[in-house]
């Protein structure tokens, strides 16, 4: 993929550490104090996993089954895809790739073994591991969300070690104990990876003509 403006970040983390809320926060305090909101979007993964009381097809997810999933993956429309918990999640690639050329930050939502495949793919990608303070506390987030029933919180406890596990494949690391500590951080990782001199460059080109010139 070309060099784009936009800047690429992933999230992953054990489930229930917190990293859909960490994104949304993100996005709804850039909305509301930046000049030119539009600056950041989540990518909508598409999964085969039935949607939760409250989802909506197209916005938290695209719900399809297995048989479209792997239509999607034989006409090669997936950026990256991996099985999880028993389902397939995948990113498609169209949409980011247009969505960082107009210069939009893109937010993938998605587990290590897609993290890996992506930053195979955009080594410039951001990618950013995000712990729960401890396990007792990813239990109780996990059952305090009251999305999943007792077997799928097990499975979800049973697999955060093998997510957790990765934590030394990523970039950067915030521990989400304190919610808006780390949101700030967060913010502080988007901040230095916009302002970055490649960056920069691209977006103050005319600045710099302008500073330069002889006149
Ligand atoms: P959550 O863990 O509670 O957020 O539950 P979800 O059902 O939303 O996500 C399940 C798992 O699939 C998580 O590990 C996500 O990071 C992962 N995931 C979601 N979307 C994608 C995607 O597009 N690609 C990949 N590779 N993983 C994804
Ligand atoms: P994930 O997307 O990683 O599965 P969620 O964002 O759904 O996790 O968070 C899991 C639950 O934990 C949610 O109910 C959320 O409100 C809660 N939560 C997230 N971060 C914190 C935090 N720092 N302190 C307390 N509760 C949190
Ligand atoms: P949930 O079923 O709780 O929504 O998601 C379970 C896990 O799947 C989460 O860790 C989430 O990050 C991951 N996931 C969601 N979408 C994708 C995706 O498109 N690709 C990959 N690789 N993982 C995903």
């Amino acid at each position: 993929m070309p060099q784009s403006l936009g800047n690429l970040f992933i999230l992953a983390a054990p489930s229930g550490a917190g990293k859909s809320s960490l994104i949304k926060a993100l996005l709804q305090n850039h909305d509301a104090t930046e000049i030119h909101n539009n600056e950041m979007q989540v990518s909508v993964s598409h999964t085969t996993r039935a949607p939760r009381p409250g989802e909506i097809d197209g916005v938290h997810y695209h719900f399809v089954s297995r048989e479209v999933f792997q239509e999607l993956i034989s006409q090669d429309e997936f950026f990256e895809w991996a099985e999880v918990f028993g389902n397939y999640y995948g990113t498609s690639k169209v949409v980011i790739e247009q969505t960082l050329r107009k210069g939009i930050d893109v937010f993938l939502d998605i587990d290590w073994q897609g993290a890996r495949q992506v930053k195979a793919q955009i080594p410039d990608t951001a990618t950013i591991f995000v712990a729960p303070p401890s396990r007792d506390e990813l239990l109780r987030r996990l059952t305090e969300r009251g999305q999943d029933t007792p077997e799928v919180i097990q499975e979800r406890m049973n697999k955060a070690v093998s997510e957790i596990s990765h934590y030394h494949e990523f970039d950067y690391i915030v521990v989400n104990d304190d919610f808006d500590a780390a949101l700030a951080e967060l913010d502080a990782i988007v901040s230095s990876r916009r302002l970055r001199k490649e960056k920069q460059v691209m977006r103050h080109q005319s600045l710099f003509e302008n500073l330069l010139a002889n006149d």
